[in-house]
């Protein structure tokens, strides 16, 4: 099916609004180094972006073509990401005392994470830009997201990721064919090895925020709740952060389906779980600060949360207050068994970080931030498959 031209117009900061080219391979601001957000025109893309012509799209990400950058190479990268199911989840709501829960379940996605949604864009773009090699430091997933999609689209994909990553993790990156170097550290160091291996080799960097087109294919989430939900939003949504890609995404979803006349001005309330061993963003969050100081001797069993510096923890910060969300951390011993909760009671097959969003939600219930009668999204960002040291023993 013929699809729109993504009306992309420019970049823009974040921070300090300098415009940059999309016409040429952007990473961080020129100006203050901070985040770059894709702009479009949105008065044109309103013109074929209606409910109704969505539903007669392809069943991926890409049916929002004209918001997303990259839409016109989709078909040299895709394999199917996006368009996951919103579950309800009665039997799971009624064992929390909640009347209306739904898991937006992203483990079906390539290479069983939501990692492919922001990763498909990426690619997307650094193809449409002549990109032959990518870097990319991660703490599991965008690795094997980035090894699938370079696979796909015929880019080589350099990685690197914390050696006690999951043998899965690591399995699935080699199994792509990607470059693979494994750090004695965290994925802030693996970061400032990809950095140095960029600025040696020529590679682009695709770390999360500091590349703009990430943000965009995660973006995409929100407006498939806004799709699934029949052009409404749930009152709160609770999401496992780690680089916070997929929060920031959503805010900005959300703004450009009310720019769009799509919305009206009520917003979702936006949690952030993290794991009480490594939690920036809580941290920062309690102390009512703008930006977060880095965890040190982060630790957690969900490898995709476990980032302890996340670039852009001030968008994420702002995205809590302006929306009346706030910040929760869940310890470890929560994690497996709200995997085993989820898969009993829904037959959802959680990953650790998506568990952690479930033991999330247990404790702003108890502390009575969320009520039993709210509209509530839990993201399962990825498969419980991928974590076969989580799961009871054969
Ligand atoms: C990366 C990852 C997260 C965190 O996502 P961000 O949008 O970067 O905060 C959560 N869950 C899983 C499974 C991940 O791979
Ligand atoms: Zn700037």
């Amino acid at each position: 099916m013929e699809l729109p031209a993504p009306a992309l117009l420019r970049l823009e900061c974040s921070t300090c609004d300098a415009e940059h080219s999309p016409a040429e391979l952007q990473t961080i601001c020129q100006v203050c180094g901070r985040a770059l957000f894709a702009r479009y025109d949105l008065d044109a893309a309103r013109r074929t972006l209606t409910r109704e012509n969505l539903g007669r799209r392809p069943a991926t990400m890409w049916r929002y073509a004209e918001v997303l950058a990259g839409s016109d190479a989709a078909d040299r990268v895709s394999l199917g990401e996006g368009l996951t199911p919103l579950l309800r989840t009665p039997r799971l709501g009624a064992e929390l005392g909640c009347d209306a829960l739904w898991v937006k379940d992203e483990g079906g996605n390539p290479t069983g994470s939501f990692k492919a949604r922001g990763i498909a864009a990426a690619m997307a773009m650094a193809l449409k830009l002549g990109v032959t090699d990518v870097g990319m430091p991660t703490a599991g997933n965008a690795g094997s997201a980035s090894a699938a999609y370079g696979a796909r689209s015929g880019i080589r994909a350099h990685i690197a990721m914390p050696a006690d990553t999951p043998e899965s993790i690591v399995s699935e990156v080699r199994n792509y064919g990607a470059e693979l170097q494994l750090v004695d550290g965290l994925i802030s160091d693996a970061g400032r090895l990809i950095a140095q291996g960029c600025r040696e080799n020529g590679w682009f960097e695709m770390a999360t925020l500091k590349e703009p087109y990430r943000v965009e294919g995660k973006k995409t989430m929100g407006y498939e709740l806004w799709e699934q939900l029949d052009g409404q939003l749930p009152d709160a949504i609770l999401y496992p952060t780690g680089g916070g890609t997929g929060l920031i995404g959503m805010w900005k979803a959300f703004d450009e389906l009310e720019r769009m006349g799509l919305l009206g001005p009520e917003r979702p309330r936006m949690f952030v779980v993290q794991s009480e061993g490594c939690a920036p963003i809580v941290r920062a969050w309690d102390a009512g600060a703008e930006r977060a100081q880095p965890w040190e001797d982060a630790a957690t069993v969900a490898p995709g949360i476990r980032v302890p510096a996340p670039f852009a923890d001030d968008l994420i910060l702002q995205a809590l207050r302006e929306s009346g969300g706030s910040a929760v951390a869940v310890p470890d011993d929560a994690v497996v068994p709200a995997m085993r909760q989820m898969a009993r009671t829904e037959g959802i097959d959680a990953c650790p970080e998506g568990a952690a969003s479930l033991a999330g939600l247990r404790r702003l219930l108890a502390d009575g931030v969320l009520h039993g009668d709210a509209r509530i999204v839990l993201f399962n960002t990825g498969s419980g498959l991928k974590h076969p040291e989580l799961r009871p023993a054969g």
